[in-house]
């Protein structure tokens, strides 16, 4: 059975807030090992310890009839050459899709599957990425000055598989090269 009622929602599309939800935060103290200058992490957050990103979690009931949705806020910021990012996941039933929908900023997708296969795509203002099952994915703002902020949902019973990412990371990181966003080798990664 499903009780879930025919609902508004509410989300400001300039910073993804919700009146009906509060937000999940992500200051750089909750981030440390994802980023991969180490140096440089350490010396921001103990400048200050930063939002990187907030995320609303509508509490869909975690089931397969439903679709759970929300957004998230990226802000603008670097760890040495790495663009500000989310943890990323892989969903916990591993051939579940989701969809974003960039509300506001600049931005984008990184996903790879556990295959190897790897695609980034940048995304602005109304640009949608599906990610299909399989595809590990992380949100990455490339603006210097704009929140990254996007609408999101996926199948109720997916879950979050955080370890994997924890762990390994992504194959690819995404860092600032002459100005540019640039898909680069990651070093750490281990196979
Ligand atoms: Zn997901």
């Amino acid at each position: 059975m499903n009780d879930m009622t025919p609902t508004l929602f509410d989300f400001d599309v300039e910073t993804g807030a919700s009146k009906t939800a509060e937000p999940i935060a992500r200051p750089l103290s909750t981030l440390k090992g994802y980023f991969a200058d180490e140096d440089a992490f350490n010396a921001a957050v103990t400048e200050d310890d930063a939002m990187v990103y907030e995320y609303f979690d509508m509490g869909v009931p975690e089931t397969s009839g439903n679709v759970a949705y929300g957004t998230t806020r990226i802000r603008p910021g670097k760890i040495g050459e790495e663009y500000y990012m989310t943890k990323g996941h892989f969903h916990t039933v591993l051939d579940t899709a989701e969809v974003y929908y960039c509300l506001s900023g600049n931005g984008g997708m990184m996903m790879e599957t556990p295959e190897g296969k790897v695609e980034w795509r940048e995304m602005k203002k109304g640009d949608a990425v599906y990610v299909p099952g399989r595809w590990a994915h992380r949100s990455i703002n490339i603006s210097d000055s704009e929140d990254f902020v996007m609408f999101f949902a996926f199948p109720g019973h997916a879950g979050h598989d955080y370890g994997t990412i924890e762990t390994k990371g992504f194959r690819k990181l995404l860092v600032e090269r002459d100005g540019k966003p640039t898909l680069i080798d990651n070093p750490r990664w281990q196979g």
